[in-house]
């Protein structure tokens, strides 16, 4: 199903810079002139749209720094005054959002550790009805499309226009080079569910550490994302929280400038022409992986057939390793990335499992007829 939401195209937005829609600033507002500094020095790069400035911040533990709360708003408000620039916080209640609209915050956003909670959420929208504010949410920390989804319709059913979402990473709880897995095809999915909703990543949060921004903030550019929310800070290795991932309004300079931009179409007859054409091959290539796949399940569903009237069990891990190991030789062979190989042999396999089982549980009918 794709979904129309009321939203407003993001280079209508105030402050908008042009691609990528920027977001920058520090993790946490800590001192007036921490954030007063790091945010004249965005402001002479002249490519920040938004400035951001954590005032409740969610900490795992207790007893680390949690914000320096209202009085940092007035800091934000300064901001505004003298630099011109937009400016944003995280409201995660509706007092937030009551005292972050007070000091006349631009953009809110609603945090990973929110967006899971619904009620929260409720909440948040109910105190955002009938006013105009622009509002992102970013994905909940667990990597399910619809609670993303839904965060996204309570805030949209509520009025607010200038909507979009941040695609900040997903927590694991295997240990992996970056903090928080991309997991880039949930956003691609967001994007062809909602295909005008503006989309930005936050590479800061996705990396964990600086080392790895560019590398991030390039592919979401090459996926066609609308902008990036990057942490920055006057002196990132003294940062209250998320020191590792912070970088100076002078690194972030250097980022952008490596960054590159490709067209997310083209007008170009001919090679629009092309491109037709190869889409094509593609297209039957997919038609003939369908057909595969239906004919490898007719037979896996034979076999499951043969194990329920012999009283088999449906897994035998010395076939499924014979298996893996042979179409990942084969793959190889025909330089396919064992990721690859993988995934799809695992997924087949589920699906294979999930029906044998359907025929040694209930031996409802197949689709052959055969009971
Ligand atoms: C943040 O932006 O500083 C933050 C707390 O983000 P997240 O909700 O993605 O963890
Ligand atoms: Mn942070």
């Amino acid at each position: 199903m794709v979904l129309q939401l009321d939203t407003s195209l993001i280079k209508d937005w105030d402050g908008y810079k042009g691609r990528p829609f920027l977001i920058s600033g520090p993790c946490s507002a800590e001192t007036e002139e921490q954030v007063m500094e790091t945010a004249r020095e965005l402001a002479k790069l002249n490519r920040v749209s938004i400035y951001r400035a954590g005032i409740w911040k969610p900490r795992t533990r207790p007893n680390t720094f949690e914000g320096v709360g209202i009085s940092g708003l007035k800091w934000l408000r300064n901001v505004k005054r003298e630099t011109g620039l937009m400016v944003a916080t995280e409201v995660a209640n509706e007092k937030h959002v009551y005292e972050a609209l007070k000091y006349g915050i631009d953009m809110l956003w609603i945090g990973a550790r929110t967006s899971v909670n619904p009620f929260t959420v409720q909440e948040i929208a109910e105190a955002l009805r009938g006013v105009d504010v622009m509002v992102f949410v970013k994905n909940p920390i667990n990597p399910d499309i619809e609670l993303w989804i839904g965060a996204i319709e309570r805030i949209a059913k509520a009025g607010i226009k200038r909507l979009g979402a941040i695609h900040r990473g997903f927590s694991s709880y295997e240990k992996t080079t970056y903090r928080n897995q991309p997991n880039w095809q949930l956003p691609i999915e967001l994007r062809r569910r909602i295909p005008d909703l503006p989309i930005i990543c936050d590479p800061s949060h996705i990396a964990g550490a600086r080392e790895y921004l560019h590398e991030i903030s390039q592919k979401a550019m090459d996926l066609n994302f609308d902008g990036l929310m990057i942490e920055s800070h006057i002196n990132p290795d003294k940062a209250l929280s998320d020191a590792a991932q912070q970088i100076t309004p002078n690194e972030l300079k250097e980022l952008l400038s490596r960054l590159i931009l490709r067209n997310a179409s083209t007008s170009d007859p001919r090679l629009l022409d092309v491109l037709g054409e190869l889409r094509q091959q593609i297209d039957v290539f997919d038609d003939h992986l369908i057909d595969l796949m239906e004919q490898r399940m007719k037979v896996s569903e034979t076999i499951g057939r043969y194990k329920k009237e012999n009283n088999i069990t449906i897994l035998q891990s010395a076939r499924w390793d014979e298996i893996v190991k042979r179409v990942m030789i084969l793959g190889k062979s025909k330089g396919l990335s064992p990721e690859l190989i993988d995934s799809i042999f695992r997924a087949i396999h589920q699906e294979s499992i999930n029906r044998q089982m359907i025929i040694m549980n209930n031996g409802i009918e197949d689709h052959n007829g055969h009971k």
